[in-house]
């Protein structure tokens, strides 16, 4: 006999003007709340304006880094140069790496319109833009310093290459989703069932228009959400068996 699911809500308070946060049963019968969701817009303002401030944190000990191989600061004296520079490298990208996530995070959240391809190539891989500015001037303050050998060159701008490279391709959204695409998701499911609802299991690489759809047999907790909701979790396509099944059911109704 196949297993009783348990659906775990993402519902909307009215009198709260927000998304509460979702709530279901676990295995024991349990209220599990998963997460308190706000508005999406203001969810994805928050996100841009964190990813903003990491963003100026990373640049900054990019800044403290060359200061100290220019000698204009002797902070941490008893550090030397070298391994102090390495370390503003190594802040840095951890600094850099969350504020751009964040920004992709808010991007498929809220996302912006692709009629105007460069703005939204643009705005979408901004953090890959930014690394730029992160990680390259210092290369080049390391690379024309008096003051360091060789070697030390070498070292340091190994370093800072491989942290741009990694900066660069971790800010870089492969996987970008426009207003148009979310709208578009939003209409054709509206179509099918009627109403801005999709299931997903912790699992799912795609979203459900029905809670009995035969992928869900094995979880035994499924979320239920608006396609926007599902969206944030990354889930970006539509099951398309059970919208299948859906639109065969509704020729046997016409019949
Ligand atoms: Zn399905």
């Amino acid at each position: 006999m196949a297993k009783e699911k348990k659906i775990v809500k993402v519902e909307k308070d009215e009198t709260k003007k927000e998304e509460k946060g979702s709530y279901g049963f676990d295995k024991e019968g349990k209220i599990v709340k998963v997460e308190n969701k706000g508005d999406a817009k203001e969810r994805a303002k928050t996100k841009r304006i964190l990813a903003i401030v990491l963003w100026i944190l990373a640049i900054t000990f990019e800044v403290i880094g060359i200061l100290r191989l220019t000698d204009k600061i002797n902070w941490f004296s008893n550090i030397d140069k070298v391994p102090f520079v390495i370390g503003a490298i190594v802040l840095d990208l951890a600094f850099f790496i969350p504020g751009s996530l964040l920004w992709k995070k808010a991007n498929h959240i809220d996302p912006r319109s692709e009629k105007n391809k460069a703005a939204f190539w643009t705005w979408n891989n901004l953090g890959t833009i930014l690394s730029v500015l992160a990680f390259l001037p210092i290369i080049i303050f390391v690379l024309t310093s008096k003051d360091l050998d060789k070697k030390d060159k070498t070292v340091v701008t190994a370093v800072a290459t491989v942290a741009l490279i990694i900066a660069g391709i971790s800010s870089y959204d492969f996987n970008p989703v426009s207003s148009e695409q979310l709208e578009k998701a939003q209409k054709e499911v509206i179509a099918e069932v009627g109403v801005d609802r999709v299931y997903w299991a912790p699992t799912s690489k795609k979203y459900h228009v029905d809670p009995d759809c035969p992928a869900f047999s094995q979880s035994e907790t499924i979320y239920e959400g608006t396609v926007a909701d599902a969206y944030e979790k990354g889930l970006t396509d539509p099951c398309r068996r059970c919208i299948h099944a859906l639109e065969e059911e509704h020729e046997e109704e016409e019949e």
